[in-house]
């Protein structure tokens, strides 16, 4: 029988990982917030941590992770809106009158990644569409600007009918 060595720690320490997991980045989160860790808070800020596109309730239910499967409904509203007003995540009515909660910090990658192209708003949806570049014309040339204003960047949206709205206008005629 060998015994333990005293000198060598039972558990070798986890290789320090460049990305952490969801729920570690969300443990580092809710620290830095100076806020009491729980596992409702823990499991939903790692289930918007986790997520490329915002989440409505239901599908921050589908997606807690398993330490957080029995977490009620009620807790998941609470702790959504505590995120809110922590200022960690973002909640927002989409075309569908549906709040979708998201972090702070993907919707600005977001919107960063929206200014590199053009969209399509759809005006009898009001849904709007991303336009990738192959289909983006050249950028429209800079309308003139009081003295003193400097541009950042200029955003092309065409409003117009979609494909699915143009069909159904069709159809009733
Ligand atoms: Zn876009
Ligand atoms: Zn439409």
């Amino acid at each position: 029988m060998t015994r333990p060595s005293p000198d060598r720690p039972a558990l070798a320490p986890e290789p320090a990982s460049p990305t952490p997991s969801p729920l570690e980045a969300a443990h580092e989160r809710l620290r830095r917030l100076g806020a009491r860790v729980t596992q409702p808070r823990l499991c939903i800020l790692a289930c918007l941590i986790g997520s490329d596109e915002a989440l409505t309730h239901q599908a921050v239910i589908d997606r807690l992770p398993e330490a957080g499967e029995t977490i009620d409904r009620v807790t998941v509203y609470r702790v959504l809106d505590w995120l809110v007003d922590q200022g960690v995540a973002q909640k927002r009515a989409g075309n569908d009158r549906v709040f979708r909660f998201s972090l702070v910090e993907h919707e600005a990658a977001r919107a960063q990644e929206h200014r590199q192209h053009s969209h399509f708003h759809c005006t009898r949806c009001d849904r709007t569409f991303c336009l990738d570049d192959a289909a983006a014309p050249a950028q429209p040339a800079a309308p003139r600007v009081p003295s003193g204003f400097a541009i950042e960047h200029i955003e092309l949206t065409v409003n117009g009918v979609c494909a699915e709205c143009g069909k159904r206008t069709r159809a009733a005629h």
